[in-house]
């Protein structure tokens, strides 16, 4: 049966990256009805938060990405985090020092340091010489007695092929003399990630580890160690890095590169999860759109490509739009609240009516906008006082010789108007283009200008109406003042 997992070290904010990898391994269990595992890779004291980890865990749970097992929700394999399980990698650890596979190493800093430096002189590529590797006993004896507190060293062995068969990569080989003795648990007898790692995966039976390309160079370390352990490794599957339209490795420069950006940004989760999915993963044919049933219908290992993602952020917003379009206009005004707050249109405070009249006035932007906080950039016409000519063209309209007739017309018929709805705009509308003999663009184009400044938008009719018959009126007085 296959188990993923996903193990975020929780130091900061929850990358695009993180995200992408913990999809395609939660995919890949759904597909084959698998488990997906979610553990939390602290074993970085400093810079490990509850925080972090808690934002993680919401935005996985908004993107909709449950787990089996797990810190929270437990599990026949727990604990799920990694600070609870160090008397299980201490029995590792005695168990490879036992058999010679590992050694105390009691080498400072400072002498680490120097060594890499001579190596880097010589234009050797720095590695553990094993210095401590053939202390003396008397030697070792001193270095105690110093009170050096030593880190434990496993031992590589030398002119030896790792290979493995990776999901994206196929076979990849390393030279075991280009990775060097490496540190397995620190002075404080807290293990290294690459070390943590390999024990958890077998003992939780992971079978398929799906992770960013960034690893790559790790997974040697982790094969050797579970050959020393005596434990099977999972099969690895090592996804390209994702890179910024300039084809660099994406970084902030980019834009916002963390989930919890997007979201406060109001795009939904379901758009974020259909282009993460496209980020290195690609379906047969042409389709571009998918919900996270369809993704797990037909995601597969083979059609994820070894050659760099890029992170196309207007191919996210063309995709995001899809999904503005879609969504009901109370979500979106939902999700559009803090952005009209922050920019002044509305207070702390929404009265019922006045969120009704504003999901009428978002029902009619959302097909302009790719996410929630652009409704900003369309909704003046609805708040201001004073429009403005979007341009030259749109204050050129209005100099035409049948403009005042029109206009004239439509504000007494909007005066004498019973109700003032969007219906009812459309018939007066409509009638003065029977009454003039004009065509609908003649009275419906310098409308338009009059009323929004622009010559493109919404229902002219619908506008109107949301807008209201006093500020309509007032507005076009001050237009053409
Ligand atoms: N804790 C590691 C990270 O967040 C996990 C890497 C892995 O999937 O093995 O990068």
């Amino acid at each position: 049966d296959i188990r993923v997992r996903f193990a975020p070290s929780p130091t900061g904010p929850f990358h695009i990256g993180g995200a992408r990898s913990a999809l395609f391994n939660w995919l890949l269990a759904k597909r084959y009805n698998g488990k997906f595992i979610m553990r939390i890779e602290d074993t970085d004291l400093e810079r490990s938060t509850k925080e972090s980890e808690e934002n993680i865990k919401e935005a996985l749970q908004w993107l909709g990405i449950t787990w089996d097992e797990g810190t929270d929700v437990g599990g026949p394999y727990g604990p799920y985090r990694q600070t609870e399980r160090l008397d299980t990698y201490r029995i590792y650890t005695e168990q490879l020092l036992n058999e010679g596979k590992a050694y105390y190493c009691y080498c400072s800093e400072a002498e680490l340091d120097e060594e890499r430096q001579l190596q880097s002189e010589k234009g050797e590529t720095p590695h553990y010489g094993g210095k401590c590797l053939h202390l003396t006993p008397e030697e070792k004896a001193d270095l105690v007695a110093q009170g050096r507190k030593p880190t434990v060293r496993f031992h590589v062995q030398e002119n030896k092929q790792i290979i493995f068969k990776d999901m994206v990569r196929d076979t990849v080989t390393f030279d075991s003399n280009g990775v060097g003795d490496f540190v397995i648990v620190k002075s404080d007898g807290i293990p290294v990630y690459n070390y943590a790692v390999v024990i958890d995966d077998a003992l939780m039976k992971i079978t398929h580890v799906i992770r960013g390309e960034e690893h790559l160079s790790n997974t040697p370390r982790q094969i050797v160690l579970y050959e020393a352990l005596g434990l099977t490794p999972p099969t690895f599957g090592h996804i390209s890095l994702i890179l910024g339209s300039d084809r660099t490795k994406m970084s902030k420069r980019h834009g916002a590169t963390s989930v919890e950006k997007y979201r406060n940004l109001g795009y939904l989760p379901e758009a974020i999860v259909n282009f993460l999915a496209l980020l290195g993963w690609s379906p047969g044919g042409e389709k571009e759109f998918f919900s996270l049933e369809e993704l797990i219908e037909e995601f597969s290992m083979e059609r994820v490509a070894k050659n760099p993602a890029v992170f196309d952020v207007d191919k996210l917003n063309y995709i995001s739009a899809q999904y503005i379009k879609k969504a009901s206009p109370e979500e979106v005004t939902e999700l559009a609240l803090p952005h009209l707050r922050e920019a002044g249109y509305i207070g702390e405070e929404l009265s019922a009516e006045n969120r009704e009249w504003l999901t009428q006035v978002v029902a009619l932007l959302q097909e302009y906008i790719s996410y929630a906080a652009e409704i900003v950039n369309h909704i003046d016409l609805f708040f201001t006082e004073n429009i403005e000519f979007e341009n030259e063209e749109a204050a050129e309209v209005l100099r035409d010789e049948d403009v005042p007739g029109v206009i004239k017309s439509f504000c007494e018929k909007l005066q004498g108007l019973e109700v003032v709805d969007a219906p009812s705009v459309k018939a007066l509308l409509k009638s003065i283009t029977k009454e003039l003999k004009l065509g609908g663009k003649k009275v419906f184009m310098p409308l338009r200008v009059v009323v929004t400044g622009k010559m493109h938008g919404p229902d002219l009719d619908k506008i109107i109406a949301l807008i209201g018959r006093e500020k309509v009126l007032n507005r076009i007085t001050s237009t053409l003042a």
